[in-house]
């Protein structure tokens, strides 16, 4: 199979949206009138971001849903994207897996495929995505204020403990595993929050790297500082809640760095002022997310963590994760 067959087969749909779609030198976009239109790029490369283990279908979702996730913490709502795609030869089993996973979920976002490039080479996935925004409704990393709170979406730390257990490094029971796992590999975009909290949020970021190193993008950006709750941090551990929950590294510092520094999340982090409280939760209650509030942003610069009964801990311990680090 050929390059051009291979995209027809797998990655040529008609357009819907989209003015033009798959097969011409470009593709076009129509976003209506007085949006602005949102840009972003993730890469997956192999043994980097992703096992050559992992179900090609789960893979599909994940190179999407990385960056929806992305479009979620600007509040825009997606429109299309392009898929670039490097392959080290066609497995079509592979490419049917891959795509189906692709599909199913840019169909739940109604977000295209309007185009991409297809190569030889290490398996290497690159989607960049757009989606549309009011002009001027963006949430930006820039805007957080002494005062607001800090608010977390869903769940933080599972996909961590997955790839504890890959490396080898920790042994759960099956059942919490498959959930950590389910968390690493099928991530779910927070894309109807980001758009419930438009007019809300004063800033957000999607957690990528960790809660600790993304909300550091927040500070840096509005030029304040935080104090973090690091057990209400640890409480958001969807496996805390499971049955097998004892087979979990223990409470305090271990669990403190699953939530902190575990990375993988995709969920949004937040900030809003406490006179929106009952505003953001009703935002969570529409997209059906849950939302927990976890923190304070001060005018000191700077990430200060403190446990539940308020008393300091070492903050220093969880930087982000740092692909050259
Ligand atoms: P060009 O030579 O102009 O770069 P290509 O020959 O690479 O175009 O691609 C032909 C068409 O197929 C283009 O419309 C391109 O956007 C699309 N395309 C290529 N690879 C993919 C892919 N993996 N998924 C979706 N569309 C693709
Ligand atoms: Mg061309």
């Amino acid at each position: 199979m050929g390059e051009f067959d291979l995209i027809a087969r797998y990655f040529t749909r008609p357009a819907r949206r989209s003015p033009l779609g798959v097969g011409d030198d470009c593709a076009l976009l129509a976003p209506a009138p007085g949006m602005q239109v949102a840009v972003s790029s993730d890469m997956l490369v192999e043994g980097r971001h992703f096992l050559s283990t992992v179900d090609p279908a789960r893979l599909g979702h994940k190179a999407l849903a990385v960056n929806l996730s992305d479009l979620a913490a600007c509040g825009a709502r997606p429109l299309a994207f392009t898929l670039a795609l490097s392959l080290p030869s066609v497995d079509e089993s592979w490419l049917a897996g891959f795509a189906r996973g692709l599909f199913a979920l840019a169909d739940a976002h109604g977000c295209e495929l309007v185009g991409g490039d297809t190569t030889r080479g290490p398996l290497n996935i690159c989607i960049t995505v757009f989606g549309e925004v009011p002009a001027g409704a963006a949430l930006l990393r820039s805007g957080a204020r002494p005062g607001d709170d800090v608010w977390v979406s869903g769940t933080l730390g599972d996909a961590r403990l997955a790839l504890e257990v890959f490396r080898g490094r920790l042994a759960l029971p099956p059942a919490l595993m498959q959930l950590a796992r389910d968390r690493m590999e099928l991530p779910t975009p927070r894309v109807a929050l980001g758009l419930a909290l438009r007019g809300i949020a004063t800033a957000a970021v999607d957690l990528s790297d960790g809660l600790a190193g993304d909300l550091g993008h927040i500070l840096r950006a509005s030029g304040v500082g935080a104090t973090l709750d690091a057990d209400a941090a640890a409480d958001r551990l969807a496996g805390a809640r499971h049955p097998d929950h004892a087979a979990l590294p223990p409470q305090g510092a271990a669990r403190h760095a699953l939530a902190l520094a575990g990375g993988d999340d995709y969920e949004l982090a937040f900030c809003a002022p406490p006179a929106a409280r009952a505003a953001v939760e009703q935002a969570g209650r529409d997209a059906g997310t849950a939302v927990a509030r976890i923190g304070r942003i001060e005018a000191e610069p700077g990430l200060r963590l403190v446990d539940a009964s308020g008393a300091p801990l070492a903050a220093q311990a969880f930087a982000s994760f740092d692909h050259f680090a």
